[in-house]
């Protein structure tokens, strides 16, 4: 597949208040005329695109909806404030090395965008392309990983197999002679990395604002119109909002939002927990990820390693995690950087995700006339931020989906087409 080219898009946006000039000529007022990121509009009663939810997704749906295809009166509606989901609870990584064929694509292009971010919305997200290094510790996964290796080098991603040496050389902190978990090399995207993830949603909810998108906080949608097999509003804290389409971006509350319209949806909501040690110095350059067990790692620009593992067992729609999932990370971590227990944590966190039965996204249309569905993100949703809400925005202007996400349908449940990326089946807790 071709993909979209990323910088032919990426105009400027219509306030260019970010530059060394705005910086200087704010030093000589004090900076006391810089003004708020966006603005705090009440919310109308009729617009022509409404979407819940004011996340990454919801935030950057309704930009390209402004943006690519010039629908002129959008509303984003969140429930809470502007970061407070997972968008500003995520561990930053950003990487497309996967090995679906419907995966491999989309993925590829949102990091084609993150490339242009920065410029396209000017907003310093942090966007850092240090590598992403997926480790083996046999040879089955050494053939596992070439072969994930060559699917992304097909689909013209970068990709490097790395020998044990290669890897020493490159993080010499990792426990190379582990007894159980030997690391034999890795897979490293190079391209791969990390991005400041509320700066993510700050600069797409300035961006998205300054095209005139209304940003509605402190909203939460309690109910959906259906009339006649159409829905035609949101009832929600601040009123009823008539819209002739409305998109669905709430990640880990999706089954909960579409329950509303009648609809039932092929997700369950999981717990997954964030940690973060105090600040060091430079111990760990790129995205890690322990190949014998579920653990991962980097490191922030201010110094604290972040690290995450596995989705907390149970269902829950609770921000918050259990202590036995801290203890499992905190085992993995120390089983593949013994000096990580020598360190203090200083905090943890946690997120809903909206684990679908396969393990990957849906972008699509519903039953319903003028209601579209973008959820499903499992724990891998920050990085799909840009590509998600350039195809969604597309999926709701066309009425039809990009060929992108042309295979992340609802109905594929049914009908057999699963997008089973992990090999795991129906099983939230593998995926
Ligand atoms: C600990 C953790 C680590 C993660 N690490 C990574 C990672 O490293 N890389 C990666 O790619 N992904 C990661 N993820 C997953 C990623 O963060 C999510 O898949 C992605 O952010 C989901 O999309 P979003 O940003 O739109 O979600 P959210 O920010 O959660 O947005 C959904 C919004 O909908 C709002 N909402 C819900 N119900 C309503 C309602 N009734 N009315 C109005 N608004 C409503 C919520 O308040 C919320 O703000 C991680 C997640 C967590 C929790």
């Amino acid at each position: 597949m071709v993909l979209p080219s990323s910088h032919s898009r990426a105009g400027a946006v219509a306030d260019l208040r970010y530059s060394i000039l705005s910086l200087v000529a704010q030093s000589f007022r004090g900076n006391t005329a810089w003004r708020p990121v966006w603005r705090e509009p009440e919310p109308k009663p009729a617009y022509d695109v409404v979407i819940v939810g004011g996340g990454g997704h919801g935030l950057s749906t309704a930009y390209y909806l402004a943006k690519e295809h010039g629908i002129g009166s959008i509303a984003v509606v969140e429930k809470s404030w502007i970061g407070s989901g997972n968008v500003g609870r995520n561990t930053t990584v950003i990487r497309s090395n996967y090995l679906d064929h419907a995966n491999i694509p989309f993925y590829e292009w949102s990091l084609k965008l993150w490339e242009g971010l920065e410029q396209d919305i000017n907003y310093n997200a942090m966007v850092s392309q240090r590598g992403v290094l997926m480790l083996y510790h046999s040879d089955a996964q050494r053939d596992a990983l070439a072969r994930r290796g060559n699917a992304m080098r097909l689909n013209g991603v970068d990709a490097e197999l790395l020998d044990r040496d290669a890897v020493r050389r490159l993080v010499p902190i990792l426990d190379f002679d582990n007894a159980r978990f030997p690391i034999h090399g890795g897979l490293l995207q190079p391209r791969g990395g990390t991005v400041r993830h509320d700066a993510v949603a700050w600069g797409y909810a300035r961006a998205a604002d300054s095209r005139g998108v209304d940003i509605i906080q402190n909203c939460e949608v309690t109910g959906i119109t259906v009339e006649n097999g159409r829905a035609v509003a949101v009832e929600t804290t601040r009123g009823k909002l008539h819209a002739r389409k409305i998109g669905l971006a709430c990640a880990g509350n999706s089954s909960r939002v579409a329950a509303l319209a009648g609809l039932r949806l092929p997700i369950e909501s999981h717990v997954l927990q964030a940690y973060v040690s105090e600040g060091i110095k430079p111990l760990v350059p790129n995205v890690i990820t322990f190949g014998a067990g579920h653990f991962y790692i980097s490191q922030s620009d201010k110094g604290g390693l972040i690290f995450g593992g596995d989705i907390d067992g149970y269902n829950s729609y609770a921000q918050r995690g259990s202590t036995p999932m801290i203890e499992d990370v905190m085992e993995g971590g120390v089983s593949l950087i013994p000096t990580l227990s020598r360190l203090r944590m200083l905090r943890s966190w946690g997120g809903i995700m909206d684990m679908s039965m396969d393990g990957s996204p849906i972008i699509d249309k519903t039953p319903i006339e003028g209601l579209y569905l973008n959820a499903g993100w499992c724990i891998g949703g920050f990085k799909a931020t840009p590509a998600a809400g350039w195809c969604f925005a597309h999926t709701i202007a066309r009425d039809a989906p990009h060929e992108l996400n042309a295979a992340f349908r609802l109905d594929r449940f049914a009908a057999g087409h699963l997008i089973d990326e992990r090999g795991a089946g129906a099983q939230p807790n593998l995926q």
